[in-house]
């Protein structure tokens, strides 16, 4: 394939080369020769019907001016040789014998001149397709793309430039789909194979993601798309684009992994919001296994121990111990960073344990909390700890917002409903001081905080959580009468 550069080359005027104009040389020589022979000889033949070669020939030598130029040329030589031999006399046979060599010359232009017509058209029209060839070229190289074609039953190949450095095949190979197959990933080649099976069979068109393995062991990610086209004979063909998507998969992996960072940070910081009440959660069961060890043994240090209230202090020890714990595991469940995992859940379960989670905050922020549990589970498909984030951020957004207000009493509504496609919905409603028009569509923007302190990473983080659980999350206020923080989660199937 032609490169850039080489095409426009092509298109600038050609400079002639020295065996064209030896060629030249040749005509005119050779019409030298015709003129003197139609002049000198006494031959009773139209001598000059021999310029028709000269013309013939000029159509590969000039231009189409030139051609025309030529042709001309040879009339006038034609009439001069027949008046220097004969004179003007009209009525003679040489006169209709010149008569004929300029309708010879006449018809040879006309036919020479078309043809020169024709093949500049040609010509042009080969040069366009050059360079169009060369700019497929260059944009395939820029974006990535190559292009394939795959003939069916046969399994012909055609593969563009680009297609081979995509899979990095030798110039001088051949490729086949054999050699496609089998740089494919080897967790990927059955999916690859099934799906090229079943677009044929269906006679439908080829879309698929799929790596290769190079043969340094590194991986790539491919999208295709194929279309099918039949020809004239009816045999099946896909034509179809090669995408080299290794650089945006990559980038929207490091944006996955560092989303995932930033996620756990904020939920570092929110734990560190609430480290107050959590110290109090944890030191409330601590001090009740001491009093209760402490009560034991002074009823096992009586003269005669009262055994059952022992056993029924070890008891207390035993819950209040487990409690404690409890917290501890919430937290470091919470504080704990792994990939993200979407698994079956019930949200219900989710909303519970981050209750839990934030029980001191709502008595510290004393706060009426209103939530009435479902009878039936919520099936969600979800991460649990990116859910229970989420949760989190808007309890104590919620609880935050009215820790201002004085003299009335602060409620926070929770409630979790499923909508009749299956969704389910959480609301976070408080009876605070709202959200202006004018901060709501900032609200789940990175930075946006009207808090002294605030990061205002909480929402945004919320959004790309929800988001990437097909959710939606949206927040509706009254201003001065509260706000109500929601968001709606996909149906899962109950697969019991
Ligand atoms: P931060 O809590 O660090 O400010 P968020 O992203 O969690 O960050 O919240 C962004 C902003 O949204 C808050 O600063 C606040 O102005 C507003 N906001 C969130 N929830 C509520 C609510 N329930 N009532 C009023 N304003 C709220």
């Amino acid at each position: 394939m032609n490169t850039v550069p080489a095409a426009l080359a092509a298109t600038t005027k050609a400079e002639v080369s020295p065996s064209v104009w030896l060629l030249r040389l040749g005509a005119v020589i050779l019409a030298l020769i015709i003129f003197l022979i139609d002049w000198l000889s006494s031959l009773d033949v139209a001598i000059a019907v021999l310029y028709v070669a000269v013309i013939l020939m000029s159509g590969d030598l000039f231009s189409r001016r030139g051609v025309a130029l030529v042709s001309v040329a040879c009339g006038v030589l034609t009439l001069a040789a027949f008046l220097f031999s004969h004179g003007p006399q009209l009525f003679v046979p040489p006169f209709a014998r010149c008569l004929v060599s300029l309708c010879a010359i006449a018809i040879t232009a006309f036919l020479a001149l078309k043809n020169k017509a024709a093949r500049d058209a040609l010509q042009e029209q080969v040069q366009l397709l050059h360079r169009s060839e060369a700019f497929l070229a260059g944009a395939q190289r820029l974006s990535q793309t190559g292009s394939i074609g795959l003939k069916m039953p046969s399994a012909e190949m055609y593969w563009s430039d680009e297609a081979r450095r995509i899979f990095q095949f030798d110039e001088q190979l051949q490729p086949t789909l054999e050699y496609m197959i089998g740089r494919t990933h080897p967790e990927d080649t059955d999916d690859l194979k099934s799906l090229i099976e079943q677009a044929y069979a269906r006679h439908a068109n080829m879309e698929a993601e799929f790596r290769l393995l190079m043969t340094d062991g590194s991986c790539k990610f491919v999208r295709m798309l194929a279309q099918q086209v039949h020809d004239a004979s009816g045999d099946c063909e896909y034509i179809g684009a090669l995408m080299d998507v290794t650089a945006s998969k990559n980038a929207e992996e490091a944006l996955h992994r560092s989303q995932s960072q930033l996620a756990h940070v904020t939920r570092v910081t929110t734990l560190g919001e609430m480290a107050a009440s959590i110290a109090h959660e944890v030191n409330q069961p601590l001090s009740a296994v001491t009093t209760n060890a402490e009560a034991g043994l002074r009823w096992l240090n009586r003269n005669v121990p009262d055994l059952g209230e022992v056993r029924s202090a070890i008891e207390r020890i035993k819950s209040e111990a487990h409690r404690a714990s409890e917290v501890i595991r919430r937290i470091r469940a919470l504080s704990r960073k792994t990939d993200p995992k979407h698994i079956r859940i019930d949200l219900q379960d989710v909303l519970l344990e981050s209750i839990a989670l934030v029980r001191r905050e709502v008595l510290r922020h004393r706060v009426n909390f209103d939530f009435t549990p479902a009878s039936e589970p919520m099936w969600v498909r979800g991460d649990k700890v990116q859910l229970q984030q989420v949760i989190i951020n808007l309890l104590m957004n919620a609880m935050q917002a009215m820790s201002g207000m004085h003299g009335k009493e602060r409620t926070l509504l929770v409630s979790l409903t499923t909508a009749p496609n299956g969704d389910v919905t959480l609301r976070v409603q408080d009876n605070g001081p709202g959200i202006s028009t004018q901060n709501l569509p900032s609200l789940f923007n990175p930075f946006f905080t009207t808090k002294p302190e605030g990061m205002g990473m909480g929402l945004s983080i919320c959004r790309s959580i929800i988001d990437a659980h097909g959710g939606r999350i949206w927040a509706e206020s009254d201003l001065g009468h509260g706000a109500a923080l929601n968001f709606s989660l996909p149906a899962c199937e109950h697969v019991s």
